[in-house]
């Protein structure tokens, strides 16, 4: 596998939920982590704690994407970069009411897009750009990726036109920049995380809708997934060298109706 000791790495949406459990282990396996977030309090806490660098990043603009990726190549070889940076049910003003008009809001449907699947992309394409010049390790690795995808890629919810639009759009891109990057040989996975217990639900896990859904849920454990359950997901497809072009859902076998 890719050994990511002494290397540097960037991770998207780092300073809360499933990212900051990703920075952590990361940081555990060695790697300077550039915690990369709209939220600055809490992403310079969290970079203060396991020894990395805090960046503040939206990631719909090219030009903080930019400065991130250019912070974390100076610190060292970036080798693993993750996109957890996203926008869901608690930022979701469309369609609670049932009403066609507001759920398909255009302004939230471009907003969500933006940041899910452009914002995505972009720092895709330009951490791949700056890994590509680099060295290759060991393992013949240049570096990897993984981008947060979600199980409403492949599911229907009311009211999530927007975000399984995006999140579609993150599975689709998989295998075809999988393709683009290989010549470089950087690999990209995507992780699909089912229900997980991260602030991006606000009072989601406590109001009744949420607790119906997991209830609708045939398959074992009934329970919402941990941040660190994702990440060591996202750790593996970034370290193992034969992970590459691959999407793996990791929810517990939940099946929404
Ligand atoms: P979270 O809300 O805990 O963390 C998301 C982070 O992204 C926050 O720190 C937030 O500040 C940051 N962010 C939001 N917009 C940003 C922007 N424009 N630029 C930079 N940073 C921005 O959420 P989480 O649950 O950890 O989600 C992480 C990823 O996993 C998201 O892409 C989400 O869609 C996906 N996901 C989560 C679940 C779940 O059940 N929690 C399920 C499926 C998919």
């Amino acid at each position: 596998g890719m050994d990511i000791k002494g290397t540097s790495a960037i991770v998207t949406g780092g300073a809360s939920g499933i990212g900051a459990a990703v920075a952590r282990q990361l940081a555990a396996r060695g790697a300077i982590v550039v915690v990369a977030d709209l939220q600055a309090e809490k992403g310079e806490a969290l970079a203060a704690e396991i020894g990395g660098v805090f960046a503040q990043v939206d990631v719909t603009s090219t030009e903080q994407i930019a400065a991130a990726v250019k912070a974390a190549a100076e610190i060292a070889p970036l080798r693993s970069v993750v996109n957890s940076a996203g926008i869901g049910w608690a930022q979701r003003t469309i369609g609670r009411d049932g009403q066609l008009e507001s759920a398909h809001d255009l302004d939230s449907f471009k907003r969500v897009v933006a940041i899910n699947l452009v914002g995505t992309f972009d720092v895709v394409r330009q951490a791949a750009t700056v890994m590509s010049t680099q060295e290759p390790t060991e393992s013949g690795d240049r570096g990897a990726i993984v981008n947060l995808a979600s199980v409403a890629a492949f599911d229907g919810q009311i009211g999530q036109a927007s975000y399984s639009a995006s999140k579609g759009g993150v599975v689709g891109m998989t295998l075809p920049v999988a393709r683009d990057l290989s010549a470089a040989a950087i690999r990209l996975n995507t992780v699909a995380p089912g229900l997980i217990e991260t602030p991006i639900y606000g009072e989601g896990p406590e109001s009744e809708a949420f607790k119906a859904k997991l209830g609708e849920s045939v398959l074992f454990p009934k329970r919402l997934g941990t941040p660190d359950e994702l990440a060591s997901m996202v750790v593996e497809c970034l370290t193992n060298s034969y992970m590459n072009a691959e999407t793996v859902r990791v929810d517990g076998g939940i099946r929404m109706p």
